[in-house]
């Protein structure tokens, strides 16, 4: 007789291998784990590039390991694609090996709503604040408005943001010679789009601006895309994830224009959504995308 046991939630640590993608250009994957991101590792002549690092130092440590192993003894430097707790929030292992790269509006944002989402993220259960024990939030080394060009040797580096979008200050990271973008939660597959709209305490997602930024992403016809979470894919991932938010707010507008109260909305296009992408995780976006779109059109 064999002993059962509840399964354990999912420990969200980063602790894939990585994986080469393009020469010289790694993806850690998130392994399907919720609250786990993509992470990328960018390797060049002279120095090597980390794209998020993972919730907590627990993550952050298996990501720095890595790059270490990559890096050779080369300098290290670290961005990350926005602020929030699993792309950001393993930086303090960073802080005394590598040099951190922000915008100027994602290291504002992190000042801002740093704390709180720590604490939001706290309440998910133990599982999650195990990882976000110790927990320190760190200052960048280098900030930068607009935009920033990198050379890791050999390797252009677009660092590019759209400013309000999922966040208020979204980066990618566009590698123009090999043509690979990390996209953070710009994009995610096989996943709905992440509204993070909590009213009253952040209502910043903007998802007319997020649609123009990605049809700024379809015009670099990048060759691979790597969300921020789910599989590596190609450019078609940014056409499905810009014509699925047009469709969420159309349909938003459509039956607000037909009487429909906000929550009958959002119940119905959850309802509808989830069977046009069975195949897709984190419905519970459905409605808070509806509901932002809503608020906006007001
Ligand atoms: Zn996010």
């Amino acid at each position: 007789m064999t002993e059962s046991a509840a399964p354990e939630p999912s420990v969200p640590l980063v602790s894939g291998e990585p994986r080469e993608i393009a020469a010289g250009v790694y993806v850690i994957p998130d392994g399907g784990v919720p609250l786990v991101p993509n992470v990328g590792l960018v390797d060049g002549a002279r120095s090597t590039l980390v794209v998020d690092t993972g919730m907590g130092p627990r993550s952050g440590a298996a990501v720095l390991a890595h790059a270490q192993r990559l890096a050779a003894g080369k300098p290290l430097l670290l961005t990350t694609t926005h602020f929030h707790p699993e792309h950001n929030y393993g930086a303090q292992v960073f802080a005394p090996v590598a040099t951190i790269v922000y915008n100027r509006t994602q290291l504002d944002e992190l000042h801002s709503k740093g704390l709180a989402y720590a604490e939001l993220f706290r309440g998910f259960g133990a599982t999650v604040a195990g990882e976000l024990e110790g927990l320190e939030l760190v200052e960048p080394d280098v900030v930068y408005d607009g935009e920033a060009d990198l050379d890791l040797g050999g390797r252009p580096v677009h660092l590019r943001s759209f400013g309000r979008t999922h966040t208020q200050g979204d980066q990618w990271v566009y590698l123009p010679a090999e043509r690979v973008l990390f996209a953070g939660d710009l994009l995610e597959n096989r996943g709905f789009p992440i509204f993070p709209f909590f009213p009253p305490d952040d209502v910043d997602v903007d998802g007319g601006r997020w649609i123009a930024a990605l049809e700024e992403l379809e015009r670099l016809e990048p060759e691979l895309v790597v969300p921020g979470h789910g599989e590596v894919a190609d450019a078609g991932l940014i056409t499905t994830v810009r014509e699925f938010l047009v469709e969420l707010r159309a349909e938003t507008g459509r039956l607000a224009a037909e009487g429909l109260a906000i929550d009958a909305i959002a119940e119905r296009l959850e309802q509808e959504q989830r069977e046009r992408h069975p195949d897709w995780v984190q419905p519970e976006w459905i409605g808070l995308g509806a509901r932002s779109f809503h608020a906006a059109a007001r």
